[in-house]
């Protein structure tokens, strides 16, 4: 569509509307929305124009490619937004940053943290196993090589996680995964990096078992498993234009799916080194933790009055599930508004840092790239190194999706 003529009829506050919609009925309208900051204050500027032709969408197409994109930007936005925060309490947060927390991106480049770097690590050995049989020997061998580079990166000075710093360190040794990994922690660092398996299209069981295995590999407790599982099922979701509404029920049908279900190719006998009675229970033991946090953020959601710390409703998020599930609810207090997601996940009690990642991530895959001003795009860490594996795991999808044609 070409913009025949144009004018700027009306300022307003930033809402939660969406990048395109139809204008003022009857009219041949649309409205653009359009992001612009000045200082610290974001303003939306709804233009009109006359389409070049006569056929209107009903509603915003948002491409695959735009939310794959959105969603690891969406987490690097995050994580570099709350980059600052992730060690103060709430009320310090609002005290140095009136009245609700910071309110823009910090820097340029706005640094990222580990999260960010452990989400590449993760996507740039998935893209790579990719191009190999789908294997557990391939998956952990790619793993294993990009766990370790980051491991020895002298960037990674960003407030690693100790179970990620140990279980690598292991890895690096030259020890098998089940001997590396720490059977007993659940930490976040499982499921903040999880988010290039979400947005592969491969199906299902196949999904549950790489993201659980990437987590596997450092944090072997069956909570960090299921909720990494879970994690990259709502991306998933959203990436396949699944909506807002409706997903918490969506995802404990998923859990109630997944609960029995052990990946005994994948995981071998790690059940066993976490002392279970079997591997069913075991796998339990994670969902069942996961269904506990699924149902806090669907009271959440329910309140009348809502927490001004989101970590009330889903947990501190220091644990995988509580990360998951605090950052859920963040995104689902304003769905169609990214800028109040990361900003919301950015002020809270906990890990500030890995739910706001989180939550650009939900965000994105929701909104595509209409999720985040250019201005903060612009300025991310490791914003090239993100694009190219968007476009690796974009193009990913277009293989499978063409193998699928000519079968
Ligand atoms: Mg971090």
């Amino acid at each position: 569509m070409e913009l025949q003529r144009s004018r700027v009829v009306e300022i307003a506050p930033s809402s939660s509307d969406r990048y395109l919609q139809k204008s003022h009925a009857g009219t041949s309208e649309i409205c653009v929305r359009l992001h612009a900051f000045f200082g610290r204050t974001e303003s939306t500027y709804f233009m009109t124009a006359t389409p070049n032709n006569s056929k209107e969408p009903d509603a915003p197409d948002v491409s695959r490619a735009s939310r794959i994109r959105a969603c690891l930007i969406g987490s690097a936005i995050g994580d570099a937004f709350a980059a600052r925060t992730e060690f103060l309490k709430y009320d310090e947060i609002v005290r140095r940053w009136p009245p609700d927390g910071p309110q823009d991106l910090d820097g340029d480049p706005a640094r990222v943290t580990d999260d960010t770097q452990m989400m590449i690590a993760v996507g740039d050995a998935i893209v790579a196993a990719l191009g190999r049989p789908l294997v557990p020997a391939v998956v952990e061998e790619e793993l294993r090589r990009t766990f370790v580079t980051w491991l020895r990166d002298p960037e990674n000075n960003r407030a690693p996680g100790m179970t990620c710093l140990r279980s690598c360190a292991g890895l690096e040794r030259g020890l098998p995964w089940i001997d590396s990994t720490d059977a007993n922690s659940k930490g976040c660092g499982a499921n903040m990096r999880v988010q290039p398996i979400g947005l592969l299209p491969v199906p299902i069981w196949t999904r549950s078992a790489l993201a659980q295995f990437q987590a596997a590999i450092t944090h072997g407790h069956p909570t960090a498993l299921a909720a990494s599982d879970l994690t990259a099922w709502v991306i998933a979701d959203l990436a396949d234009g699944g909506e807002p509404v409706g997903l918490v029920d969506r995802a404990l049908t998923h859990v109630h799916e997944q609960r029995d279900v052990y990946h005994h190719e994948w995981l071998g006998d790690l059940w066993r080194k976490a002392r279970a009675s079997s591997a069913e229970e075991f796998s339990r033991h994670g969902w069942d933790e996961c269904l506990a946090v699924l149902r806090r953020v669907r009271e959440g959601l329910a309140r009348s009055t809502p927490p001004r710390d989101p970590c009330d409703v889903g947990g501190q998020g220091w644990i995988a599930e509580e990360a998951f599930a605090t950052a859920l609810y963040c995104f689902l207090k304003s769905p169609e508004d990214g800028v109040a997601v990361v900003r919301r996940a950015a002020a809270t009690n906990g890990d500030s840092d890995s739910i706001a990642c989180l939550a650009g991530a939900f965000a994105g895959a929701h909104l595509g790239m209409n999720a985040w001003p250019d201005y903060w795009v612009r300025r991310i860490e490791y914003r090239d190194v993100i694009e190219k594996l968007a476009q690796h795991v974009f193009c990913a999808g277009s293989a499978a999706r063409d193998d699928k044609r000519k079968t």
